[in-house]
């Protein structure tokens, strides 16, 4: 079942093609590896599925059990490339924030928040404010900005950035829940090692193009 649909999408920034006429679809409960070099196109098709960049041509559909409907924010979750939490903000109440935007019930917010922090092994930096925190540590906050509120599809860009091998690990361990879960999942890396043994499926993007899409299986035999 199609959960997100792209179609003939491009971007231009003059006449630089940044994305040039990509396509692909992510199944619910999918977790789907957009891979490729820095500057290949990744973080912009991104902005755009996620609304925050329009496309010069082509579309992005959401269809959330099957009814394809307009981008509705609380069904999403989104961990962008650049800093999207507030530094001299506590990091809990960097959370509450992100799920009232999202509209969980402040309660609810506090407890999914606290849960998450702690197997994060951050619960004792609930009340830090984020700029006393490493970058891994805020890159784990920003993750768990991304999925406290359940959202249906996830967006990860470059999760794995800035980040030691356990985290790592903490993370595919969390991603491939929420696959098993039902949770669609797009997320962007630059290296192979860290999407081939998590993501169903690959797209691999260069210069904006569409370089092979498939299963590892399929892209290791050529097709
Ligand atoms: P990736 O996420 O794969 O590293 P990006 O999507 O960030 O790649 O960038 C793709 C290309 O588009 C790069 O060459 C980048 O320099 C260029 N680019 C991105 N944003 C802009 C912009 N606002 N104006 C001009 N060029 C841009
Ligand atoms: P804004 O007017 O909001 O700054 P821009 O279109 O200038 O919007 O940039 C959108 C995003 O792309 C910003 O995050 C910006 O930092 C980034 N960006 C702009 N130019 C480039 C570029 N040449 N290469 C990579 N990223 C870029």
């Amino acid at each position: 079942q199609e959960a997100l649909v792209i179609n003939n999408l491009s971007k231009s920034y003059g006449n630089f093609k940044a994305v040039n006429n990509i396509s692909f679809t992510v199944n619910k409960g999918e977790i789907m590896g957009l891979l490729g070099p820095n500057g290949a196109g990744k973080s912009t098709a991104i902005r755009i599925i996620m609304g925050i960049l329009s496309a010069s041509s082509g579309e992005v559909k959401f269809l959330f059990n099957g009814d394809s409907s307009v981008l509705d924010k609380s069904k999403i979750g989104y961990l962008p490339e650049e800093r999207g939490l507030y530094d001299d903000v506590k990091v809990l109440d960097n959370l509450l924030y992100l799920a009232s935007l999202k509209g969980v019930p402040q309660n609810e917010a506090k407890e999914e928040a606290m849960n998450w922090l702690e197997r994060l092994n951050l619960a004792n930096y609930a009340n830090s404010k984020l700029e006393k925190l490493s970058k891994g540590m805020q890159q784990k906050v920003q993750f768990i900005g991304a999925i406290l509120h359940k959202p249906a599809l996830v967006v990860l860009d470059e999760p794995f950035s800035g980040l030691d091998p356990v985290n790592q690990d903490v993370f595919k361990e969390i991603i491939l829940e929420l696959g098993r879960q039902g949770t669609t999942v797009l997320l962007s890396a630059h290296q192979m090692n860290v999407v081939e043994e998590l993501c169903d499926r690959i797209f691999m993007i260069n210069k904006g193009k569409q370089v092979l899409f498939g299963s590892l299986k399929e892209i290791k035999q050529g097709f």
